[in-house]
């Protein structure tokens, strides 16, 4: 193999990983020969060696073996020279460095790579979430920070990690003079266990104390993780006392996320916590519509028959994520075999999907969550005990069912340990009537819903 074999391949590698991805992790790697089945590339730096083999070594051997070299493995090495573990600039990079810390550019090649596709532009606004919306344009026009961090929450696939995206899209558009870290808790973690196996700990520190903006995606997962958690935590606040402003995501509030430190939720709890709520119908019309008009372009000459979306949108509540599939799955058929969409092909080729999301939420599951909610047992769902700490949520159980499945008082009643339809219907009425004067309950039982329903 020659190095025009990997100019080749890099010409390859750009039009499957992406501009973006290729300028910040393909375009560094250094090609420096191919031995007994081992391609090799130095690297700048161990965190990108790593990052780029967890991440694109496939594509990587895929495309040299496409090419003809015989390839069994890739492995990258920081080259000789460079600190290990420590970023080593560019020299374009290193022109731009200002006096008192590493480049925006440097920053950039730390963070983890942005979708292109998660733009402001894409992301359809409805009611279920358009405060979250407005807070994240709020941060995304880099003006001062007006609330940190900002904590956005919502279930799986409400479009959490597109709008964090879309903030980092943004502002590196605007103010490209920032310094915007974007990355998961499990990135973050990863980091941080590497730079103390490495004895880059101080590295580590200086790198997440210099950004300007940070965001961590899906901070739940930290949670239980002490060491971690603790970095974090000082992380965070050195980053607020220096006035930057932090964005952080998770897939429910700062307080319910168990084994979480209560200092680092009463610190989330300090900014703006806004969460996605799940879609309604007219979002996720509209977000079909959206991506069928893009489609309409790809796949010239398809027609849609009327009626398709608004179908979609009606049944496939679950999330976006698996909606847009549905949609994609479609129009990928529908070409392929040359027909129309209709209601009929859409039943027929997405009859698991539709299938699935007709899952029912059973009394069952309704009594064993909430149970676990209150952490009480489950067999007092059931049972006698009359103490308010058993029976209230034994109430939102009831009230629950009588939401969530279409099973009459009676039915509910007999699944309650036997009780009378009447008791049910009173505990139903009890909670209504809470969960307009207790907006803690109110919260629970939108919790509980979202968890039944997921
Ligand atoms: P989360 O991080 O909350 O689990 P994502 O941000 O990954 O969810 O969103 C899942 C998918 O749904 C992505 O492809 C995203 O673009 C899309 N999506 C979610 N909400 C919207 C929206 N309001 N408008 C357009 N696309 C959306
Ligand atoms: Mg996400």
């Amino acid at each position: 193999m020659t190095d025009d074999t990997w100019g080749h391949v890099r010409g390859e590698l750009l039009k499957t990983v992406g501009k973006n991805n290729f300028a910040t992790w393909i375009e560094p790697l250094q090609f420096t020969g191919l031995t007994e089945g081992v391609a090799k590339f130095n690297v700048p730096t161990s965190f990108f060696g790593t990052w780029v083999s967890r991440n694109f070594s496939d594509q990587i051997r895929q495309h040299l073996i496409t090419a003809g070299a015989e390839v069994e493995r890739v492995e990258f090495a920081v080259q000789s020279g460079a600190r290990p573990a420590r970023v080593t600039a560019t020299p374009p990079a290193a022109a731009k460095r200002p006096a008192n810390g590493r480049a925006p550019d440097e920053t950039e090649q730390l963070s983890a790579p942005l979708d292109t596709r998660f733009t402001f532009d894409s992301f359809v606004v409805g009611k279920p979430n358009e405060l979250a919306h407005a807070a994240a344009r709020r941060v995304a026009d880099g003006g001062p920070v007006s609330f940190n961090p900002l904590f956005l929450y919502g279930g799986v696939g409400l479009g959490k990690t597109h709008l964090m995206h879309a903030i980092a899209h943004e502002l590196r558009t605007r103010r490209p003079e920032l310094r915007v870290l974007y990355l998961s808790a499990e990135q973050f973690m990863y980091r941080f266990v590497q730079a103390l196996r490495e004895r880059q700990i101080m590295d580590f520190k200086e790198l997440f104390r210099s950004v300007d903006v940070l965001m961590v995606d899906d901070v739940q997962f930290i949670a239980g993780k002490d060491s971690t958690q603790e970095e974090f935590f000082h992380t965070f606040n050195a980053l607020v006392d220096q006035n930057k402003q932090i964005v952080i995501s998770a897939d429910r509030a700062p307080g319910e996320i168990k084994d979480l430190e209560d200092r680092i939720k009463s610190r989330m709890q300090c900014g703006l916590v806004v969460d996605l709520h799940p879609t309604d119908y007219e979002l996720r019309l509209g977000i079909l519509q959206q991506k069928a008009e893009h489609y309409r372009q790809q796949y010239k000459g398809l027609v849609l028959a009327d009626g398709v979306l608004e179908f979609l949108a009606h049944r496939i509540t679950t999330n976006v994520r698996v909606l847009e599939g549905a949609l994609t799955r479609l129009f990928a058929f529908a070409s392929l075999v040359g027909r129309e969409i209709t209601l009929e092909l859409a039943q027929d080729c997405l009859a698991d999907i539709l299938r699935a999301s007709d899952r029912k939420v059973t009394i069952e599951e309704i009594q064993r969550k909430v149970a676990e909610h209150y952490n009480i047992r489950l067999s007092d769902m059931i049972g006698p005990k009359r103490v308010r700490t058993i029976a209230r949520p034994r109430q939102i159980a009831m009230y629950l069912a009588k939401q969530l499945t279409p099973r009459s008082l009676p039915e509910i009643g007999r699944r309650f340990g036997g009780r009378d339809h009447t008791t049910i219907m009173h505990g139903v009425r009890k909670i209504e009537e809470l969960k307009g004067l207790d907006s803690q309950m109110a919260e629970d039982l939108q919790l509980l819903r979202r968890l039944l329903e997921s």
